[in-house]
């Protein structure tokens, strides 16, 4: 027979586990939100097996989280009868950080006291929040459809244990042994609190001896008229795994053809997987509340997967396979649907709240740009969304704001493309820009590059690099100081220099001309008309093209 074994916790969390039992957060309440949590999702994993498994939960199919406070032991459980875990979920799982960030976060950690206690609250720990709470930590789990139970045990000091137990039926049963200062989480007022505070949107009824704490019905089925601010944010925290506040929410039941219920967030903080090549939309998909995916392909464009949330249909089926999913064309109208709605909230916010957009576009304005080379189809409602710092605006600008301050007889819309909109603005191109208070758009992410070669207008004004060809300033009225002009008489000599020049740099350049574009640097590079923009050739170059 097996016997005990006894296993070291991964660097990572060990370390992240000295932090916490010491730690004297003061909102260690949410130990409770994130074991309830795990529980939830524990009981969506199963039902979603039981699709195609049914029997797995035919012995028990009502799923439900209980509470028991034992005050003479001084431990309190929460048992739960979702998919439970096997010995290599246990190893895998509890013992290791899975999740990417994780050592980023350690790192800011260690500056300090303050900055941990913050840090802690806007990350959270998971599992291993029970630590805050408890000198020991016991869980006995058995997997849904196996025979098997299992005892992990830990008193979060570096070391945990794994040994064969026994259960009745599958699920998870997590103690706390509690500490002698969190006692309070004994008392039945106490902990109904808490569960009413951070879980009462679980959708699986939480039970405290005969009483359900929280309502136990789908959040994004209830009207938005009853659902407060808080509940939208701990909800938004559970779906996402995430401890910032939701920016935006976005709650819909939608009646048609398809019909369909969103609750969707847009993060106030970027999340660490941003930037993945996958480019992974983390938007869960239910079918009349069941669970199904947190992967679907179909569901949301790339463009915006930095939403969090929900969408739930009753007219998906719930048999489909993930890749029939995909192309399925009621799947494609919900996406559409969701998309431009999406779209629609964001303008909105764009023009009722500038400070709180640009916040949002410093973290999501580069991902959602991508949607102006994917979605062909809403090109002039992304641009429209679009911010760009530039020469002239104070914060950020929309195109529509740069028209506005267009020069008489300025055709174009002008931009420099760089990475860094501090060296941009110095600039030599800029110079004739500037001399005649010609506004330019700074464009520093990569991406901009990209959309650049599929748009070239917007509202009938083309974009236009200044480092680009021969951009004639001549027709446009001048704004800023007065222009320098060459005197004619320097015109002779200017054209025996370029003939030296030309000849000292060889096929280095195509050509060498005299510009009025300068007005204080002697030269600058350019890119003929037709030819690639500097920055792009260099971005093409970096990513090996
Ligand atoms: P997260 O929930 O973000 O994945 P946690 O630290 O809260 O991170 O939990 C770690 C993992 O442990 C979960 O992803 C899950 O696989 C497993 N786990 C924790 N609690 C349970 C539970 N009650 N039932 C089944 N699995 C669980
Ligand atoms: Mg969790």
């Amino acid at each position: 027979a097996a016997t005990k074994e006894t296993y070291v916790f991964q660097t990572e969390v060990g370390r992240l586990l000295e932090i916490v039992t010491d730690s004297l957060y003061s909102n260690r309440e949410v130990f409770l939100r994130e074991l309830i949590s795990n529980a939830s999702d524990a009981c969506d994993k199963l039902r979603h097996s039981a699709l195609t498994a049914p029997s797995l939960v035919t012995d028990d199919p009502e799923f439900r989280i209980v509470l028991e406070a034992d005050a003479e032991g001084g431990t309190l459980t929460l048992s739960d009868n979702g998919i439970g875990m096997n010995h290599d979920d246990l190893m895998e799982t509890l013992g290791t950080i899975a999740k990417s960030g994780v050592g980023a976060f350690l790192d800011k950690l260690e500056d300090g006291e303050k900055a941990r206690m913050n840090l802690i609250g806007q990350f959270g720990v998971g599992f291993y929040s029970a630590f805050m709470v408890a000198s020991r930590v016991d869980v006995l789990t058995r997997k849904a459809g196996e025979e098997e139970s299992w005892l992990w045990s830990s008193e979060g000091k570096g070391e945990y244990s794994i040994e064969p137990a026994e259960r009745d039926g599958r699920g998870t049963t997590v103690k706390l042994h509690l500490k002698e200062d969190a006692r309070e989480f004994l008392e039945s007022p106490r902990l109904r609190h808490v569960v009413k505070t951070y879980s009462d949107h679980i959708a699986f009824p939480i039970r405290l001896g005969d009483d359900t704490l929280n309502d136990a019905s789908a959040l994004w089925l209830r009207p938005a008229k009853d659902i407060t601010p808080e509940q939208y944010k701990e909800f938004y925290r559970h779906t996402a795994h995430a401890f910032d506040d939701p920016w935006l929410t976005v709650h819909n039941q939608v009646e048609g053809i398809v019909s369909y219920a969103n609750l969707l967030f847009v993060p106030s903080m970027r999340p660490f997987d941003l930037f993945d090549p996958e480019r992974k939309s983390h938007v869960k998909l239910f079918v009349n509340r069941v669970f199904i995916t947190e992967e679907t392909d179909g569901l949301m464009p790339a463009y915006l997967r930095f939403l969090r949330g929900v969408v739930d249909s009753q007219d998906l089926s719930l048999n489909v396979s993930r890749e029939m999913l995909q192309t399925d064309p009621k799947l494609a109208k919900i996406r559409s649907g969701l998309t431009k709605r999406i779209l629609t909230e964001l303008k909105k916010k764009a023009e009722a709240d500038t400070e709180g957009f640009a916040t949002f576009w410093s973290n999501f304005g580069a991902v959602l740009k991508e949607g102006l080379v994917e979605d062909t189809g809403l090109r002039d409602k992304i641009l429209e969304i679009c911010r760009f710092s530039s020469t002239n605006a104070h914060g950020l600008t929309s195109l529509a704001g740069y028209l506005e301050r267009m020069k008489d007889g300025q055709e174009a819309i002008y931009y420099i493309a760089g990475t860094d909109a501090e060296k941009l603005a110095h600039s030599p191109h800029l110079e004739g820009f500037k001399a005649k208070g010609i506004e330019v758009l700074y464009f520093t992410d990569p991406v901009d590059e990209f959309w650049l070669r599929h748009i070239t207008d917007f509202e009938g004004k083309t974009f236009k690099s200044v480092t680009h060809g021969a951009a004639d300033l001549d027709g446009i009225a001048s704004g800023g100081e007065a222009e320098t002009e060459p005197s004619k008489t320097d015109a002779p000599d200017i054209a025996a220099l370029l003939v030296i020049m030309k000849t000292a740099l060889g096929d280095k350049v195509k050509d060498v001309r005299a510009s009025k574009r300068l007005t204080e640097s002697p030269v600058c590079l350019i890119a003929d008309e037709g030819d690639m923009d500097v920055n792009l050739e260099r971005i093409l170059r970096q990513t090996g093209q």
